[in-house]
């Protein structure tokens, strides 16, 4: 398989010399792309179609250094082996820091090394996505998996607060779930809770973070998104799982309903530790007043109580203020 290569280089030399060493460890396994300057060499590594980078520390204004910690804060998953001409232990270490995954020193460099080096790096960085996966995503759904979410939440709530942005928050809860479980079986359960995930994704936009959170609960946030316009798709999704039910086997669907609990920044929370919680109060409120409905937070906990937006016998919320 051909994997393409793009060495970030200030240098044409480094470039050539890469290239005739390329071919002399390997011939046609790799192919060379280059990149002058910092900003093109970022641009390239944003297109993620190279299975590898090898990155110089000097690049002019900014070094190489600067380029990998903004390309990993972009969330850059190509390999990096970084290439230095200094034989300073410092720059290799801080390299390695900043997300590099292995280093040589120009000048040192020989066809075998090189190869190694870059075949090194693209293990390692398939390990490390393979983990990734593991410790972020949810095996039954697929969705993000609760830590992630917690991760993503703070994320997204620095974010709102710089930006004075809302940021709203859904949990949302599979009615009765217990009895699915009892009369058809956990494999069904199984497959319930695959739709529900299904059918949350398809509703969110792609920005918005959608995860299970518990074992049939789910959080859906929803960035830039103030309470009316959390409720109108809160109450949108509850309707569409009440009217569409949830195909199990060949010509047997079972009727699923979901009860969530609404909340959003900056109304009713000031954290995403008190907007969990203004959500999930709000969900447990919708469970109490009878299930299948939207409840919206109160503000903060400080009245107690969530107040119920909308549900089966109600028309859908379609933003009015709350009181
Ligand atoms: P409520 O309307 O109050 O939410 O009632 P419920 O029955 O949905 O809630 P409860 O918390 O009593 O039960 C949740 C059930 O979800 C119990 C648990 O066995 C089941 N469950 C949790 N994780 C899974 C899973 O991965 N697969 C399946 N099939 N069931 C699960
Ligand atoms: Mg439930
Ligand atoms: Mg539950």
């Amino acid at each position: 398989m051909l994997r393409r290569v793009l060495l970030i280089d200030d240098d044409r030399a480094q470039f050539l010399l890469t290239g005739a060493l390329l071919r002399q460890c390997s011939r046609d396994a790799y192919e060379l792309d280059w990149a002058g300057t910092y900003e093109a060499g970022l641009q390239q590594l944003r297109t993620g179609a190279y299975a590898v980078c090898l990155l110089d520390y000097q690049l002019g204004p900014r070094d190489g250094l600067q380029l990998i910690r903004e390309a990993v804060r972009e969330g850059c998953r190509t390999p990096i082996v970084f290439l230095t001409a200094e034989t300073s232990a410092r720059v290799d270490c801080e390299a390695m820091d900043a997300g590099a995954l292995d280093y040589l020193v120009k000048g040192e460099i020989t066809p075998r090394l090189l190869e190694r080096s870059l075949r090194y790096a693209m293990k390692l960085a398939d390990t490390l996505e393979a983990l990734r996966q593991l410790a972020t995503v949810d095996e039954l759904t697929g969705l993000k998996n609760r830590r992630e979410f917690d991760r993503l939440l703070e994320e997204e709530q620095e974010r709102a607060l710089r930006f004075n942005q809302p940021l709203a928050l859904l949990m949302a809860d599979v009615d009765h779930f217990k009895m699915i479980n009892d009369s058809h079986g956990h494999p069904v359960g199984d497959i319930a809770l695959r739709e529900v995930a299904r059918r949350l994704r398809a509703q969110a936009r792609n920005v918005d973070r959608v995860a299970r959170y518990g074992g049939e609960e789910f959080a859906v946030l929803l960035v830039q998104a103030d309470r009316v316009a959390a409720l109108g798709v809160a109450e949108r999704i509850r309707a569409a799982f009440e009217l569409d039910p949830i195909p199990i086997a060949e010509g047997i669907s079972l009727r699923v309903t979901i009860s969530i609990g609404v909340a959003s920044m900056p109304d009713d929370a000031r954290t995403s530790l008190d907007l969990l919680r203004e959500a999930d109060e709000a969900l447990y409120a919708a469970k109490a007043a009878g299930r299948n409905r939207v409840m919206a937070a109160t503000g903060a906990g400080r009245r107690g109580h969530a107040q119920r937006r909308s549900g089966p016998s109600q028309s859908p919320h379609r933003g009015a203020e709350v009181a």
